[in-house]
């Protein structure tokens, strides 16, 4: 039996180790387009207000993969999955077959269409390369506009703030996957961000980034005057990163559609983490995930069920969902 799992992240690690738990002699691959070793993603702040480095950020479930014999392969990005033939294309015009797959490719951070073609400086927050950028690029005493309108934008502002930099926080009206941060909690976290001194244009969108004198300059829509910074760091809801299976026939709306055994439409085809909208049977109602916690349990799920195991998800609404790692969220502004 062949095993594929694509994507690097902590759903993919957990899912190939449970797969190896049950299957002993089967291969297993992990192949992930990022060129890192295993990291933990929420620690990327970290390396923003200077409180690790990046072997500080090491992700220790990865250490022990060869040992327990999983390939991994890095650096090579899936383009195109084909069901009917069990075989994924990559972008270096390899091919892998398989007799079951794991999509575990996660989450990304587009930039807005409707900013169209932007000026360096619009930096998104989602991997260990775009916070290097971040890293280089702002210092402290540059303004750093923060763009997002839920839990990525808050700690990314505070972050950016313990680096010493000035920060306007735009925080547009956008739809939030998951359970959104609400009522008494989202109003305390709010002004205690404010507090820090970043500065938050509540309800006010970006119509465009563009060049100026000294940097660049976001142009709220509306009537506000432009916001000169250095830069644009992109803190929206991660969208899950599913554009590879375009014409794969496997069904997707905002994530890849898998039931609560996390499978897809596609026969022998898994999905969990962050790419993935299950819906829940009893329900109907379908969710997006968003948290390293609830990716892990999600990806042990689809590779115990990939060998076999017939598991189903759902015990509560909240369950694989919505699981955080981390210092709670007031914590992480003081
Ligand atoms: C800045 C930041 C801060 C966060 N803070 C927290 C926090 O404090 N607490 C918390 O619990 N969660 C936090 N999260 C969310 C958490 O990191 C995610 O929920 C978790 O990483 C999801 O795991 P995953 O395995 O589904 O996907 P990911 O960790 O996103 O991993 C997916 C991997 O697949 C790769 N990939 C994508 N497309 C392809 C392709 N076509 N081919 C091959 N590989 C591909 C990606 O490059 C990536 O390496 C944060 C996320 C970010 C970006």
């Amino acid at each position: 039996m062949r095993f594929l799992i694509l994507g690097g992240g902590p759903a993919a690690i957990a899912a190939a180790k449970a797969i190896r738990g049950r299957e002993k002699k089967a291969g297993i691959i992990i192949a992930t387009e990022e060129q890192a070793p295993p990291y933990l993603r929420p620690m990327l702040n970290d390396l923003i207000t200077g409180r690790l480095d990046v072997s500080g950020i090491a992700d220790p479930q990865g250490e022990d993969l060869a040992e327990k014999g999983i390939e991994v392969r890095r650096g090579n990005r899936a383009a195109a999955v084909d069901p009917a033939g069990k075989k994924v294309t990559f972008a270096d015009g390899s091919a892998e077959s398989y007799d079951r797959l794991l999509i575990a490719t996660g989450g990304t951070l587009p930039v807005p269409a409707a900013w169209g073609k932007t000026p360096p400086g619009v930096l998104p927050i989602n991997t260990l390369e775009d916070t290097l950028r971040i890293q280089e690029r702002l210092s402290r005493g540059d303004r750093a506009v923060v763009y997002g309108p839920g839990f990525l934008a808050i700690v990314t502002s505070s972050a950016l703030r313990k680096r010493g930099c000035e920060v306007t926080w735009f925080r547009p009206d956008m739809p939030r996957h998951g359970y959104p941060i609400s009522g008494e909690l989202e109003a305390n976290i709010l002004d205690s961000v404010q507090g820090t001194g970043v500065e938050i244009l509540d309800g006010i969108d970006i119509a465009a980034v563009r060049g100026a004198p000294g940097g660049i300059e976001a142009v709220p829509k509306g009537d506000g005057p432009p916001v000169p910074c250095k830069a644009v760091v992109l803190a929206t809801e991660r969208e899950p990163a599913i554009d590879f299976l375009a014409g794969s026939g496997i069904r997707t709306e905002t994530g890849i559609l898998v039931d609560d055994l996390l499978r897809t439409s596609a026969p022998d085809i898994y999905a969990a983490g962050d790419c993935a909208e299950i819906r829940e049977t009893k329900s109907g109602k379908t969710r997006i995930n968003f948290g390293w916690r609830s990716a892990i349990l999600q990806g042990k799920l689809a590779g115990l069920n990939m060998a076999g195991a017939g598991k189903t998800y759902a015990r509560e609404e909240s369950d694989y969902v919505w699981v955080l790692i981390g210092p709670a969220l007031l914590d992480r502004i003081r």
